[in-house]
């Protein structure tokens, strides 16, 4: 081993050769310098691991390799990919996918200047909230509406407003994490708000919340537990009897609803997601949800509710340091519209599209792939029922019933398949379930649907 790590060569004397000359005037000396760096290093780390047990050569294919090398690191990083996993709202996949007109404004907005923060008629300074606020207003009930860069900093916002220096009230059964740094006892501490834990994990009264009420107390703050439900020996009280503990006392009452449905979807499956509307009109001050989650837009954060509150939050420093960015306000304020007459939004925002289809058209869905891929060398396909997701932070449990194409391989095991279709461009994200990998159908979209029959020969089955 140490004879090998011995003759691995110099980088410098590698960028000598003429071939790695060649390759410096064709791109760069510095990008070629790099993948020459990284090469050496990839066979010093099988030498150390007892996987290489030759020399590395100087010979055409290495100089190859260092030209694809090249040619890669040249290729945007953030790159599409095939979501086959049944989740629809996929945090890692990015989330949900945008309404063609919603990708017409980016690029329509993005391309020239706009009245982004001006009124023509006017001649005078306007605000970029005045381009979604009264849709917001129209679609949830609220007196006024404010967006910034996403759900986190609209409840980090709101409570450095509301609560700071002063007691946030939540129940012990709401102290939700969204995931990684969305720690609700975290986010209120970093307001300059303190924590008052209230009631119990499985029970919280409202007597609970009255006696916590004193002079320094601030807010209410009641949080979707999106992500889990308490079942079993649970209470907690009525959002409409918190409101009004809150006004007695003259206190603001927060929602932090996340997800934030625009329209009931409790016949698709998710019956625990609160719509917005129904919490602004039993008396919610402010509510706080995600604009790239249920409600199928951009990333974004809205905060919807009482026309003085919102005007406060607007007025903070940390709501000027979180605003939403002109491009994602193009796409939310056309993707609001799809709410509108005469679209329906089930049809024309993608991400409702793909919870609402009827399962029997993903039966045909997989049926037309199954039918393409017949002949395909050593590969076995199947078509089975399976349960989709929303995703995004939702509740598991919500079922959404849904078929996927179950693939078995004479030559590959479940994970080499898995991996044989992630690699390439874009890469097919299936889920390994005992021996097969399985890809569902409620993500893609018809024209996915149409490449995966193609693509998948190609990657599993040569
Ligand atoms: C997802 C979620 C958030 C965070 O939303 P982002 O838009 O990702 O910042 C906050 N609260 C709840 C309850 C959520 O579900």
């Amino acid at each position: 081993m140490n004879a090998q790590l011995r003759h691995l060569p110099q980088i410098q004397a590698v960028l000598e050769m003429d071939e790695a000359e060649a390759l410096s005037v064709k791109y760069s000396l510095q990008e070629v310098t790099e993948a020459v760096r990284q090469q050496i290093a990839f066979a010093r780390s099988e030498i150390l691991s007892g996987q290489r047990d030759t020399d590395l050569v100087l010979d055409p294919a290495f100089f190859e390799n260092i030209e694809a090398a090249v040619l890669a690191s040249r290729k945007a990083h953030l790159q599409t990919v095939i979501n086959a996993t049944g989740i629809v709202i996929h945090t890692n996949l990015g989330r949900a996918r945008l309404a063609p007109e919603a990708l017409e404004a980016i690029h329509r907005v993005g391309a020239a200047y706009s009245n982004l923060e001006y009124d023509p008629d006017t001649g005078n300074r306007s605000s970029r909230q005045g381009h979604v606020e009264d849709l917001i207003c129209r679609l949830t009930g609220a007196e006024a509406a404010l967006v910034l860069n996403n759900c986190a900093a609209a409840v980090l916002t709101s409570l450095m407003c509301l609560a700071a220096g002063r007691t946030v009230l939540a129940s012990r059964g709401e102290l939700v994490e969204i995931g990684g740094a969305f720690r609700m006892p975290d986010v209120i501490a970093a307001s300059g708000a303190s924590l008052k834990e209230i009631g119990a994990t499985n029970k919280t009264r409202l007597t609970d919340y009255a006696e916590a009420i004193d002079d320094d107390t601030g807010v209410i703050l009641k949080s979707h537990t999106s992500n889990y439900r308490l079942t079993g020996f649970t209470a907690a009280p009525a959002r409409e009897d918190l409101i009004k503990l809150a006004e007695a006392h003259d206190l603001v009452f927060l929602e932090d609803l996340g997800s934030g449905a625009l329209i009931d979807l409790s016949d698709h499956g998710l019956p625990d997601e609160p719509v917005v509307r129904d919490v602004i009109a039993a008396g919610a001050h402010a509510v706080m949800f995600s604009g790239d989650k249920l409600l199928g837009g951009p990333q974004a954060g809205i905060i919807a509710g009482k026309k003085s509150i919102v005007t406060q939050i607007a007025r903070h420093p940390a709501a000027r340091a979180m605003r939403i960015d002109k491009l994602n306000l193009a796409a939310l304020e056309v993707t609001l519209r799809l709410y509108l007459p005469p679209h329906d939004p089930k049809s024309a925002i993608p991400a409702l599209e793909a919870l609402t289809t009827p399962a029997k058209t993903l039966r045909m869905r997989a049926e037309q792939l199954k039918t393409q891929l017949e002949g395909a060398d050593s590969l076995h396909v199947d078509i089975v029922e399976t349960i989709a997701q929303m995703g995004g932070g939702t509740l598991p449990g919500q079922d959404i019933p849904s078929y996927a194409l179950s693939l078995q391989s004479e030559r590959l095991t479940a994970t080499q398949i898995a991996k044989s279709l992630r690699s390439g461009t874009p890469a097919i994200i299936g889920r390994i379930q005992k021996d097969s990998v399985l890809l569902d159908m409620r993500t893609l979209s018809e024209d996915e649907a149409k490449i995966l029959g193609m693509l998948i020969p190609q990657r599993v089955a040569q």
